[in-house]
């Protein structure tokens, strides 16, 4: 940043894409007067800068002979060429994969998208926001035609008079977003949260619910069916703004609030308490985000919470709506630019001949040349090295040995691969398979965009210079696709790749057009959709009309499923799993972080006394959880902050604490979301407080490289 000493960006972690200040000789980070964190950070964002310079860090890449060795870039690709041409020469295009993640920039996300559809002519791309985001995008879009995080500003949460929150846990996810919700509670609001567990959002709430997990979707249409009863349905708003009530006004006859305290546990009054609070402000706000998401019916779930928004005729109000707290640092725009397997820049779809057109125009291809749809994230894995399935596969920007459900299936699979390719920081549980593993850049070493979880495009700009012998992904793609004879195609400086994303998004419902990397500066970010120059961008959404084709938001009848795995006798609990405060998504990056690992050195289980009493189980004890999947050891924490049929368990750990070795890979038949947030498990004490856990490792990793994690 000319005239000054320190380079304005954002934490490289979550969506909420915190403002910091990075001074580069010698390494030094404060928090930016940013709009979504004004002036704060949370423990991951304070030590980011512990993984610049990081002993740990890949510095050249790897190759496999019998084991991964350092070797150089021309080696590298050149096995990664021949590997790729070799399979698809043989299976026909679609044998080559490419998984990308949320984290990725805006920029690398769509390269990847077009990398595989113009260089590779693959369908066979996902990523694994799949697993973050998915069934919310599929709601959201049925609903109001626009999958947007949250449709305003996250200043205006501060503004609202009552807050619903399901699912969600800010105060430890996003701890600087904590502020709005404080500025809310200061101005009178009130805040109720729908959670299992006692977080310490819950636990700051006017009004918790506690719900058995897998059971949201009763509570939100017994709310409903409160609201509609005691007069609080908006009859005007949904006349004049939506289609489709009457028929969930039917489907929620049935959940009678006595039914749904049955079902979900939670009592009639407390329900029927929600009701008069929402019904009763002068503005009022539902946010779900995973809690609520991660389940075989994650979408309908979802959509019982739009129905319930849309009955009280919230979505486009002033200090109003609906929205969903996005995950991952780039979980909005990397479900955006065409990274989905469904997907083409500007949220436009493969399979719409338009959409096509345009896009390849864009592209310089003919649109015939582009393949079809492919395969889902969980579903492309479930079918690695398997006939038609993928057989050389490149990873970007993901770590799925721990962070999809069902560890050893997907590790089989994984190893079932005649050739797997990573692109990493450091040797990830994934990287450990692969075959060649190319040392990327970090978030401090690059520029390109990411969008908030309120819509907003900001700049990730280059800070430091990258280590000798790193290379950013848009290089190593656009290098690859010139091995590959498709060089004319790509260009690696991310400026000219987000202005040929603009022009791809253009007319699209994630329209960049009008954004630039000199107004994102001048603006401090601009909120999509922005069609031209001159176009102010979004802040808020529905104000006038919705995204689909009559402009009126859509109401869906949904129904109450039991999840697809209960208690039994031989696996007589719930696991639900989730996030810790000090770790980010598969802990690649936080758990090689001195000051996080020294503050959360092992993964907790927590139990409820009467459950921890049931097994024998004392506070700090070592417990084994076992499915009909896998088993995991973790500490046991004892606290009434869980209900007593459930357990909780983080899902940032991989080897012997793998909460992800439980879980149930059964998908959402809309999203193909997995089901991270039930799954049946038993419990075994296996150690005492002074046992150590065991090594948290891979099973089987192939490697001798030393790895200071
Ligand atoms: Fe902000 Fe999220 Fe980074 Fe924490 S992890 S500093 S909340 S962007």
């Amino acid at each position: 940043m000319p005239g000054t000493d320190h380079v304005a960006t954002h934490c490289p972690y979550c969506s909420l894409q915190c403002g910091i200040r990075l001074v580069s000789d010698p390494v030094d980070l404060t928090p930016d007067d940013f709009p979504t964190n004004r002036g704060g950070l949370c423990a991951k964002g304070w030590t980011a800068a512990e993984l610049l310079g990081h002993p740990g860090r890949l510095l050249t890449p790897l190759v496999r002979t019998d084991r991964l060795r350092p070797a150089s870039w021309t080696e590298a690709l050149d096995r990664i060429t021949a590997a790729i041409q070799a399979s698809q020469r043989r299976y026909g295009p679609d044998s080559v994969g490419c998984f990308g993640g949320g984290g990725l920039t805006n920029e690398k996300a769509y390269l990847l998208g077009k990398f595989a559809r113009v260089a590779l002519r693959t369908s066979a791309v996902d990523y694994n926001g799949r697993f973050c985001m998915s069934s919310a995008a599929v709601a959201a879009n049925r609903a109001f035609g626009m999958d947007r995080g949250l449709p305003f500003p996250l200043a205006d949460i501060a503004e609202t008079s009552a807050l619903m929150l399901v699912g969600a846990n800010p105060l430890a996810t996003m701890p600087p977003a904590a502020r709005y919700l404080d500025a809310g509670k200061a101005n009178g609001a009130t805040h109720i949260v729908i959670d299992p567990r006692t977080t310490a959002t819950a636990a700051r709430a006017d009004l918790h619910l506690q719900p058995a997990v897998g059971t949201d979707l009763a509570l939100a249409n017994g709310i409903l069916h409160v609201a509609i009863r005691e007069g609080y349905a908006d009859d005007g708003y949904i006349t004049e703004r939506t289609t489709g009530f009457d028929a969930v006004r039917a489907s929620v006859a049935g959940y009678w609030p006595d039914r749904v305290e049955r079902i979900t546990g939670v009592p009639e009054h407390r329900i029927k308490q929600a009701v008069r609070t929402l019904g009763e402000a002068g503005s009022a706000m539902i946010i779900t985000a995973r809690g609520a998401e991660q389940h075989g019916n994650g979408t309908d779930t979802t959509q019982a919470f739009i129905n319930l928004a849309l009955a009280l005729g919230l979505p486009g109000r002033p200090m109003s709506g609906y929205g969903t707290m996005t995950g991952q640092g780039n979980g909005q725009g990397g479900r955006e630019h065409g990274q989905k397997a469904d997907q083409l820049p500007g949220y436009r779809r493969l399979a719409d001949p338009a959409d096509r057109a345009h896009v390849a125009s864009v592209w310089g291809v003919d649109p015939a040349e582009l393949p079809g749809p492919g395969l889902s994230a969980f579903e492309m894995l479930d079918r690695l090295g398997t006939e038609g399935g993928v057989r050389v596969l490149l990873v970007f920007g993901s770590n799925p040995v721990v962070s999809a459900p069902d560890r050893d299936r997907v590790l089989n699979r994984l190893r079932t691969l005649d050739f797997l390719v990573v692109s990493d920081i450091f040797l990830s549980e994934t990287a450990v398979e692969a075959d060649v593993v190319l040392p990327t850049t970090q978030w401090a070493e690059e520029d390109g965009t990411l969008t908030t979880v309120e819509g907003r495009v900001v700049r990730r700009r280059r800070a430091v210079t990258p280590p000798l012998g790193v290379r950013d992904d848009l290089a190593m793609l656009t290098e690859l696709a010139g091995r590959l004879g498709r060089g004319r195609f790509f260009d690696a400086d991310p400026r000219r790749v987000f202005d040929e994303l603009r022009r791809a998004s253009a007319g699209g419902i994630a329209d960049y057009n009008g954004i630039s990397y000199e107004r994102i500066d001048r603006e401090q970010g601009v909120f999509w959709p922005c069609p031209s120059n001159d176009h102010p961008g979004t802040p808020r959404l529905f104000t006038e009309r919705f995204a689909t084709p009559d402009g009126r938001a859509r109401f869906v009848p949904v129904e109450q499923r039991d999840p697809a795995e209960a208690p039994d006798r031989d696996y007589p609990c719930v696991l639900t799993t989730g996030r810790t405060m000090q770790q980010y998504q598969s802990g690649t990056q936080t758990r090689r972080t001195p000051t996080l690992a020294a503050a959360v050195p092992e993964p907790c289980a927590e139990l409820h006394p009467d459950l921890a009493r049931r097994y024998g189980v004392a506070d700090g004890d070592l417990v084994e959880l076992r499915s009909r999947r896998g088993r995991g050891v973790f500490r046991a924490v004892v606290t009434d902050g869980v209900r007593p049929d459930t357990v909780f368990a983080p899902f940032h750990w991989g080897g012997s604490s793998s909460a992800n070795a439980l879980t149930n890979p059964v998908l959402d038949p809309l999203s193909r979301m997995p089901a991270f947030k039930s799954c049946a498990v038993s419990i075994t004490r296996v150690g005492g407080a002074t046992d150590p856990l065991p090594a948290v490792a891979e099973p089987a990793g192939n490697t001798d490289l030393e790895d200071p994690c």
